[in-house]
């Protein structure tokens, strides 16, 4: 969070306006500020990550019934945004190393009904953009990024919604760069955009015209004005995550039967997350003794992304899991350990000392 004080003088102003939502001044200015940070062209802002998934997959006009390639290793939103647009998600496996798509494996699935591909760029490690446009390219297919985490993430100096038809961030609270709630989608095509924009505001493309079935996703001008202040201070948050980050590896790079998120070639990371994948054999401890273990001292770990969206309940067993083979078996041995600006350092080392001493 910025300063109180900051923040205040942030939106002071809406006193004078009493504009308070409906793309106001705020609205306007973030977007603008963001395009230049993350380095695209074309954004529009939402009330949260999801919305700017799901709508853009709607404003894609993909086939009803149609399939979209995505991953199970991923937040429930992904999944959801494609299943509530009455698409079909054909799980396609991830990648032992990088959590993302394993883009060997996407071209067997693709059949004549597929549509999109929706990959994640999860933790902020990046996909393999090329290979997926190419694919994307040979076939005719969709691309649409879930970029929730790679906020401020660049893959050989471009930013990372460079890619694809649309990328999506997420400003949750949790995220690493926040307002409070909220979201953006970039995206190439500026018709797409306008209808895009539409499908955010109830589909209303005048005072006395409504032509397409929307929603209500717009930002707030309090959400905005949080983004205004936080983006501010985004880089000095992501340098003080590194700072973390570096005491993390210190501690726990090359102890057997722990391995830790890779450094990617060309990539500008932002620290959004750090897992760790437990080996319980030559580790001495499953996952989910160590998660124990760190919340016996009130440390809260997250087993993120466990279940897999392709076990969810709410799919009643439609989908199976084990073809996807290396995201179950990820799926049961990650956990992300803490990690926010404002971690001390000492208590890295804590965490650190409470993971190690979980060996039997
Ligand atoms: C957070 C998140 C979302 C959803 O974003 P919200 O802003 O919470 O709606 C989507 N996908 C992934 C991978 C996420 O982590």
């Amino acid at each position: 969070m910025p300063e109180l004080d900051e923040y205040i003088d942030e939106i002071k102003d809406i006193w004078d306006t009493h504009w308070l939502t409906n793309m106001g001044v705020k609205h306007q200015k973030l977007q603008e500020e963001l395009k230049e940070y993350l380095k695209v062209n074309e954004i529009d802002l939402f009330t949260n990550g999801h919305m700017a998934i799901e709508l853009s997959l709607q404003a894609m006009n993909l086939p009803r019934g149609s399939e979209v390639i995505t991953t199970p290793f991923t937040f429930a939103s992904t999944t959801h945004a494609i299943v509530r647009n009455g698409l079909e998600p054909v799980f396609c496996d991830i990648n032992g190393d990088d959590f993302t798509i394993d883009v060997s494996k996407i071209e067997s699935l693709i059949t004549d009904k597929t549509s999109a591909i929706v990959p994640v760029h999860v933790y902020g490690n990046v996909c393999n953009v090329e290979e997926i446009e190419r694919i994307a390219h040979k076939y005719g297919l969709k691309v649409l990024y879930d970029a929730a985490h790679t906020f401020g993430v660049q893959y050989k100096g471009k930013g990372i919604a460079s890619f694809g038809d649309v990328s999506c961030f997420s400003f949750h609270a949790t995220k690493v760069y926040n307002s409070i709630e909220g979201g953006a989608a970039c995206f190439r095509d500026k018709e797409f955009g306008l209808d895009l924009y539409r499908l955010k505001n109830f589909g209303i493309r005048g005072p006395e015209k409504v032509d397409g079935i929307g929603a209500n996703a717009k930002m707030n001008e309090f959400c905005a004005a949080m983004g205004i202040c936080n983006l501010r201070h985004v880089d000095a948050e992501i340098k003080k995550r590194e700072n973390v980050v570096k005491r993390y590896i210190e501690h726990l790079k090359g102890i057997e039967g722990i391995q830790l998120n890779p450094v990617q070639k060309d990539v500008k990371p932002n620290y959004a997350y750090f897992p760790v994948v437990f080996n319980e054999k030559t580790f001495g401890a499953t996952r989910n003794e160590v998660f124990d273990a760190l919340a016996e001292h009130g440390i809260g770990a997250r087993k993120y992304f466990y279940p897999l969206t392709n076990t969810f309940d709410c799919f009643h067993g439609k989908y199976d899991p084990n073809e996807t083979p290396v995201a179950l078996h990820i799926s049961k041995r990650v956990l992300t350990l803490p990690l926010y600006a404002d971690l001390a350092l000492e208590d890295v080392d804590r965490i650190c000392d409470i993971i190690i001493g979980c060996r039997k």
